[in-house]
């Protein structure tokens, strides 16, 4: 009887594992299609300085409005595109979209002065030699300035070949383009891989900042990481901030910029624009203004 319940068990495991990959397989042609035929798109999520009183930059994110399963997450075609190999084009796809869409503001409206965009990298694409000339082509062919750049990878993506990783990153770096790392803090890398590193700014992973209030141990790691950053000339950026109480624990602990639901969600191309033209028509005599004239 025990065996037979195996052998159930083991026909049921290898069912599921066809099925997934029959779905993997599908997902993959879907995809493909799909980034032709234009249902792949990118949303801009807000990135304020402090006091919410200035925009700084965007996220630039991924979405899919798959035309029978309707929005996928990139929670769950991300990994998926990065199993396929999917995720070099897709990948190269929201590079230069999001980079095309900034030197487009940036054409139309002083209000895109200054403003940066922050594209997620995974390590498949970072793995790739010719990283560094594809960026720069892209920049390049839009004409964006690669100051207005900003890559993000996790600690994984750097741990998993540090010497390619860290020669991507100098050759990057030297043309300009900034580096954040991701996520920070559910990675392993340790404080002396961290000072060798060179990135600009550390984004501190959300599960912290949601755990903030409840959780004192969490106060302490934000608190750390945020101490950290400074003391090696790092810009910080929470993510995931939802609550007035942790924007005010943020202020508090010196942190300079925030990304979360509590200033804006990621928002559509239109909805971005519409923030950048409120702040191009910003009054001369606002402290905004006379801070940044001074
Ligand atoms: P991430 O890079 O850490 O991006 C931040 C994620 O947190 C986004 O989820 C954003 O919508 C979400 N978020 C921001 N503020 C809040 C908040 O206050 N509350 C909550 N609950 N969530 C918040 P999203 O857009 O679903 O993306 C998930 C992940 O998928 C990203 O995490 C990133 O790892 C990956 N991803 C998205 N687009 C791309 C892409 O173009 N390329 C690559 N390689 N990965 C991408
Ligand atoms: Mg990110
Ligand atoms: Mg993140
Ligand atoms: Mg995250």
């Amino acid at each position: 009887r025990a065996k037979e319940a195996g052998r159930n068990r083991f026909k049921v495991f290898t069912n599921r594992m066809l099925e997934s990959a029959v779905e993997l397989l599908t997902l993959e042609n879907d995809m493909r299609r799909g980034l032709e035929s234009g249902e792949f798109f990118v949303v801009f999520q807000p990135i304020m300085d402090l006091r919410g009183e200035d925009l700084m930059g965007f996220e630039a994110l991924a979405r899919w409005n798959h035309p029978i399963r309707g929005a996928i997450s990139p929670s769950e075609f991300i990994p998926m595109a990065e199993e396929s190999g999917m995720i070099l084009p897709l990948g190269e796809w929201v590079l230069r979209t999001s980079i095309k869409t900034l030197a487009d503001w940036r054409k139309a409206s002083i209000g895109a002065t200054g403003l940066f965009i922050s594209v997620n990298i995974s390590s498949k694409q970072f793995a790739r030699l010719e990283l560094d000339k594809i960026v720069m082509k892209a920049l390049h062919d839009a004409n964006l300035p690669p100051e207005a750049l900003k890559l993000e990878i996790t600690e994984s993506t750097i741990l998993e070949n540090p010497e390619a990783a860290v020669r991507i990153l100098e050759r990057l770096r030297k043309q300009g383009v900034h580096f954040s790392i991701d996520d920070f803090g559910t990675g392993y890398s340790s404080l002396s891989q961290l000072q060798q590193l060179p990135v600009d700014t550390l984004k501190v992973d959300r599960s912290f900042i949601s755990r903030m209030k409840s959780d004192p141990e969490n106060m302490e790691i934000v608190k750390a990481v945020i101490a950290l950053a400074h003391s090696l000339d790092l810009d910080v950026i929470a993510e995931g901030v939802e609550e007035e109480e942790q924007l005010c624990s943020l202020i508090d602990l010196n942190c300079q910029s925030v990304q979360g639901f509590y200033f804006h969600k990621p928002l559509s191309k239109e909805k971005a624009e519409e923030l950048i033209w409120q702040r191009a028509n910003f009054d001369d005599s606002s402290p905004r203004q006379t801070m940044a004239q001074a």
